[in-house]
Parts: structure tokens; C-alpha cells; sequence
């Protein structure tokens, strides 16, 4: 069978196929780029997880209060030799990217301290974690005070009024590096790098914190290459490499992922304990295949862009823009578009690809959210998936892929449905 007749067999239409080998044509050298960046971190991850002496008894499964756990301290270790940092949390009980960030907030901010973002409104379950949105439990109720410096209309940091907002109760500057469900660009770890720099040169004892969710391995650096104190991510995003089932990971300086550990375990046990439960292989080997698997999702997130913009839609970021994160955000302009975007990826799933994808009200979310996602792993968004909140400019938010050729159809069976439903001219 031809290549043509294999996509039509999955519901590609040869016009809707052709399209997509157009637009690939051009994106050879930017796909060049990725790959090379990939095999710097491939080298990176691997360099981390010799110098850290994983050995074969690092996979066995621990239980209880997992005391003396090797596979868990060594994973630990070898995040820490990845992301440069004194320190490292990494765990299965960490359930989420959030719980990760409020664990990494929650340790570090006391009754009478203020929380700064600089970077604008943060990610909408922060919303609730900060108390926002008033919410039971949040840093609010507990005396944490929170202030936003916005983002300049050109999307460029506000100097003066950070200057002006960080005083003496600031203790924690919170940075979010990817643009989460918002239509501002995501920010590279340089200019990242500057913001902290700024930040510390205004208050030296400032701690730094950068929710790095979608970045990892996009770049050669990560953010605590550039100077913050803690980097806080989900490990059913980029570093699970697809195959972590579950946890969230914190890298930073002793003192603050310390201070992490007291608080997600309790005072005085900290890191030494938490059992592993089995997991161990799934985590090492998820992230030593990280960089691959965020490359192909990369490719899938250019591909869309220059797919989309072809054809009149605003994406974000542009089509020949650079990436600092794996989302791609497209611009869709009613639910029914989005709905229709979101049936062809669920559609190009391995696994529920039969079911259709209807807005809900999602925990943690004030609008109602869509989600196409037919992954191996609950909710991975390093697996081909799409999401976004019913409200305008009706964007979703594309992500992911485990592998390039996974993404790719997804995309080419989205703009079909948007063909098919007169609401995408070819
Ligand atoms: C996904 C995400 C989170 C939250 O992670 P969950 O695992 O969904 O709880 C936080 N911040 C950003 C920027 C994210 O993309």
C-alpha cells in the first residue's frame, strides 16, 4: 500500500495529506535544529546517569516507609547532575505538576511573606493554590500574600514596576517558563536568565522559582542553569519521557528542596521516606528517553503552526518563531472549531480513539475545559493530546506526541475534521 492509502485507511483525505507534505517541505532544517538539540541532552542524561552509578539494583521495588530506598536517592541524584542543582525531589507521591508547585510554595513561604509574579497571571490551578480564587488550604488562608506585576503589551517583562513591586516582605518570585493557557509567548530560559538576574540584583536573598512545566530539554539549558533556586515540573509531561506513570519532580539549592521534602512527607522525615513502589524502572527509563520524545513532540507543535498559519489561522508561537516550550496554541474562534480540532486528534489515538470529546467542567479550572487525549498514561500530556478553556479566542492548546509520526497525524486527522465541518478551507 502506498503512504497515501495508509493515512486515507486511518480517515486522512489525499487532499487533506498532500497539504500536510507541502508544508513539510519546508521545516527540514528547523527539524535539523531539534535534533540536534536532542542529541546534546540525550548526551546530557546520560553523562548524569553514569556520573550518578545507576546500577540494576536501582529498579527494585521498594514498600512502607521506604527507608534506604538506592533506586529513589539515585534518581534523585541523577535529576540533580541533569539540572545542575545541589538538590533533587522526585517522587511518585508528587501527583501532579501542581501539587508539585504548591509543595515548592507552600515550603518555602511563611505566614507574613508575600509571593511576587512577575510574568503576569499564573497557570489557572496556581489560582486556587495561591488563593486567588479564594479556595480552602491556599497560601492565602495561611497569611501568604501575592502580587502580579503584568506583562508588557509587547509581551516583554515590566522592569520598573517589578522594581517597584518587590519589597521587603518578597521572599519567593515565581516565574512560569511556558505560556500554560494563555496566549502570551512562552519564554526562553535566556531571557528567563535575565529576569532572575534582575531579580536578585533588586533583592540579593530573594528565592527564585521557575515552574518549568513543557520546557524541559526543549533547550540545551534549563533554568537553573541560569540562576533560580528551584525548577518544578510534572512528570507526565516532558521528563517522564511518556513512560512515568505518575510524580512531579523539584531541583534546586539543599535548602529549599529540603524544606520541600519536610513538607511533602512531614518535619523531621523529609527525604528518607516514600517508597518507590515498583516504579523505578518506568522513571529512569522515561527520562533517559526524554529528549528523543520532546523532540518529536517539537517537530509536531512546528508542523501544526505552519500547517494552521497556511491557512489563515493565528498560532502561537508563529510558524518559523523559536520554541521554548512544546505547546502550540491555535486560534480556532468558536467551540465548534474547537471541538472539531479536538475529534481528530482524540481520533488518532492508540487507545479510546472511538470516543468523542465533549467541554466539562474540570477540578481547578473556571471555564469550561475540552480535552482530547486517548493516552497509555491518565491525563499525559507528553502523549498527542489537545486541550483548552471554552472561552475566546477559543484557542487550543496542542501538545505532545511519543513519537513525530504519532503527532503528525493527529494534526493532518484534525484539519480533516475542520474540512469536513466547512470550517477550514483548503
Ligand atoms: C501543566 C501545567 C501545570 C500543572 O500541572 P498538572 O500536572 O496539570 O497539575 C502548571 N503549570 C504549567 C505551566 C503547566 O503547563
Amino acid at each position: 500500500m502506498s503512504m497515501e492509502a495508509m493515512y486515507r485507511e486511518l480517515g486522512v483525505s489525499p487532499r487533506v495529506y498532500a497539504r500536510g507534505e507541502q508544508v513539510l517541505e519546508g521545516l527540514r532544517e528547523r527539524f535539523a535544529e531539534i535534533d540536534a538539540v536532542a542529541e546534546y541532552n540525550q548526551l546530557k542524561v546520560l553523562h548524569a546517569m553514569q556520573e550518578s552509578r545507576v546500577g540494576a539494583a536501582c529498579f527494585a521495588a521498594t514498600t512502607g516507609y521506604g527507608y534506604d530506598d538506592v533506586g529513589r536517592t539515585t534518581l534523585e541524584k541523577v535529576y540533580a547532575a541533569c539540572f545542575h542543582t545541589e538538590a533533587a525531589l522526585v517522587r511518585p507521591q508528587i501527583t501532579c505538576g501542581t501539587h508539585a508547585l504548591a509543595v515548592a510554595l507552600g515550603a518555602n513561604l511563611l505566614p507574613g511573606d508575600e509571593l511576587l509574579s512577575p510574568v503576569g497571571r499564573p497557570y489557572d490551578t496556581l489560582e486556587e493554590v495561591i488563593g486567588i480564587r479564594p479556595s480552602a488550604c491556599s497560601l492565602r488562608e495561611y497569611g501568604v500574600t501575592y502580587r502580579q506585576v503584568d506583562l508588557l503589551p509587547d509581551g516583554g517583562f515590566d522592569y520598573d514596576g517589578i522594581r517597584a513591586a518587590i519589597g521587603p516582605k518578597t521572599k519567593l518570585i515565581t516565574i512560569q517558563r511556558s505560556k500554560g493557557y494563555a496566549t502570551r509567548p512562552s519564554f526562553s530560559v535566556e531571557e528567563i536568565g535575565r529576569l532572575i538576574a534582575f531579580c536578585k540584583d533588586c533583592k540579593p536573598d530573594v528565592v527564585c522559582m521557575v515552574d518549568n512545566c513543557y520546557g524541559e530539554f526543549v533547550e540545551r539549558q534549563e533554568p537553573s542553569d541560569v540562576g533560580a533556586d528551584m525548577v518544578v515540573g510534572s512528570l507526565i509531561k516532558n521528563p517522564g519521557g511518556g513512560l512515568a506513570p505518575v510524580g512531579g519532580y523539584i531541583c534546586g539549592t539543599e535548602r529549599c528542596v529540603s524544606r520541600c521534602a519536610y513538607r511533602l512527607s512531614a518535619p523531621g522525615l523529609g527525604q528518607e521516606v516514600g517508597a518507590n513502589l515498583g516504579l523505578m524502572p518506568a522513571l529512569y527509563q522515561g527520562f533517559f528517553l526524554a529528549p528523543t520524545v520532546v523532540a518529536g513532540a517539537l517537530k509536531g507543535a512546528i508542523f501544526a503552526a505552519n500547517l494552521y498559519e497556511g491557512l489563515g489561522f493565528r498560532v502561537v508561537p508563529g510558524g518559523a518563531e523559536a520554541r521554548h516550550d512544546i505547546i502550540q496554541a491555535v486560534e480556532l474562534g468558536s467551540k465548534e472549531a474547537m471541538v472539531a480540532f479536538c475529534k481528530g486528534i482524540q481520533a488518532a489515538a492508540p487507545v479510546d480513539s472511538y470516543v468523542t470529546p465533549y467541554p466539562w467542567d474540570m477540578p481547578g479550572y473556571e471555564d469550561q475545559v475540552i480535552m482530547a487525549a486517548g493516552a497509555f498514561v491518565q491525563g499525559s500530556s507528553i502523549e498527542l493530546s489537545a486541550d483548552g478553556p471554552i472561552r475566546p479566542p477559543y484557542a487550543v492548546y496542542f501538545q505532545g506526541g511519543l513519537t513525530w509520526q504519532h503527532a503528525k497525524v493527529g494534526i493532518l486527522l484534525s484539519l480533516q475534521q475542520l474540512a469536513d465541518a466547512g470550517l477550514a478551507e483548503l
